[in-house]
């Protein structure tokens, strides 16, 4: 009897145990490792700001997956014994035949002074609503508190600042900035508001080319949202309500920020950080520690998946951290491992190829596709569709589906 351990029921690490319990016979035991009970569809969070959604319809308890026939050990990782295959979580140590990594990055605002102590907890509500005109759009408090911010709101200048260094889905300062147009020019008061969105990349979806970049631009221009490349945040100065960036100071009356992140503690402390920013180098392919030239060997029953992973792209930088990707990184690591199991050679292989609807407030969304790991990308935006919408749409519906 084999033991598959997934550490994270995230996006990725979810859909890898739902598809291993799947492709393995019953005898072999799928075991999830998990810290957080109730967990939330994230890309949800911003249809809480479109007023779609409320938290409770976009989070889900995890006690529904025990049905699946999948143990779920409520804790959290502290270490991984590579050499004895055991993984150190504060209460037990579990043991594994295979491995896979799914713990996503930790939101890290510490990183920027001024930004501390912004609640940060992605979709537990607390009683932190309180930090006053700066809002964490990742969490859910964040964006209830942004929400009656404009709702008060008569006038003012608004940011959208996207940190330094990586953080996950990058599309998402650009869907913020077309969302806050909408709410407020359906509130009747968006001539009195600008919106501007301040980020390091040059373009938005650096990833996916100029091109790209350029189109997402103009059709946030045509919304009056001005877009400002270059820009690296150092510190909000929350008493003069000031960004302060490397560039220069930028005055605002409400700031909505991304938060940086960071690879999560244990991945350090088992000396897994091999990537940059110390998040773990995988096969690009094959998403194991090691290649796959040696599929039984040692370090060949590791594998990691989505945003806890750096994986180069030909034309540089690195694959962007978003669900799509943890999502079709966890069915070949799920149908691999199976194989491996059952002594077959393991033929899945992580194409590169990935999709991605921008929405963009009250138009049809910028759907983008390419392939993160060719040479040129091929990065096209297709035509302007609302049915990219419902796309989205039905992956929440399968998210929520799967936890119920
Ligand atoms: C506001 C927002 C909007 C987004 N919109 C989109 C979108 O439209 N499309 C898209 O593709 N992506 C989107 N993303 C990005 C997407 O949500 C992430 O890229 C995706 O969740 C990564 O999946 P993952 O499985 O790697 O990590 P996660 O989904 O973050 O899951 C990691 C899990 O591991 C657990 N964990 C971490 N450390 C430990 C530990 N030590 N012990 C036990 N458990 C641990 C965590 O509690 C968590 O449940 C969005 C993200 C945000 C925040």
């Amino acid at each position: 009897m084999a033991v598959v351990v997934v550490v994270g029921a995230g996006i990725g690490g979810l859909s890898a145990a739902i598809s291993l319990r799947k492709g393995l016979a019953p005898g072999h035991q799928v075991v999830v490792v998990e810290r957080e009970m109730v967990q939330g569809f994230y890309p949800s969070l911003l249809w809480i700001l479109k007023g779609r959604r409320t938290p409770k319809d976009i989070t889900r308890s995890l006690d529904a997956i025990r049905r699946r026939g999948i143990t779920l050990i409520h804790d959290t990782v502290q270490d991984i014994d590579m050499a004895r295959r055991v993984v150190k979580c504060e209460r037990e140590q579990v043991p594994y035949d295979f491995l896979v990594l799914a713990p996503g990055a930790e939101h890290a605002p510490e990183r920027v002074p001024g930004l501390v102590d912004v609640p940060v907890h992605p979709m537990t509500s607390g009683s932190a609503r309180t930090s006053g005109p700066v809002f964490n759009l990742f969490s859910i408090d964040g964006i209830l508190g942004l929400r009656g911010a404009l709702e008060t709101a008569e006038r003012g200048d608004i940011l959208v600042v996207a940190p330094t260094g990586p953080h996950k889905c990058p599309p998402v300062p650009v869907e913020t900035a077309m969302i806050l147009d909408r709410v407020l020019r359906r509130a009747g008061k968006r001539k009195r508001f600008s919106i501007s969105v301040f980020s390091p990349e040059t373009l938005p979806f650096e990833a996916a080319g100029a091109a790209v970049g350029r189109t997402t631009v103009r059709a946030m221009e045509r919304r009056g949202v001005s877009y400002h490349g270059n820009w690296h945040l150092e510190a909000v100065e929350r008493g003069r309500r000031l960004a302060v960036f490397t560039e220069g100071r930028v005055a605002y009356d409400i700031l909505v920020f991304i938060p940086p992140i960071r690879v999560p503690d244990f991945v350090k402390q088992a000396g897994l950080s091999s990537g940059k920013d110390g998040f773990l180098r995988v096969d690009p392919h094959y998403l194991s520690l090691s290649t796959m030239d040696n599929p039984r060997g040692g370090e060949d029953r590791v594998f990691a998946i989505g945003d806890v992973t750096d994986i180069p792209m030909p034309r540089g930088g690195s694959v962007p951290k978003s669900g799509a990707v943890a999502h079709l990184q966890s069915l070949v690591v799920a149908g691999n491992i199976a194989a491996l199991v059952s002594g077959k050679t393991p033929r899945r292989r992580f194409s590169g190829l990935a999709m991605c609807v921008v929405e963009m407030g009250d138009f049809p969304p910028v759907t983008i596709v390419g392939n993160f790991l060719s040479q040129s990308g091929g990065f096209r935006v297709l035509p302007r569709l609302r049915a990219f919408t419902t796309v989205k749409q039905l992956v929440e519906r399968n998210w929520l589906r799967e936890r119920q």
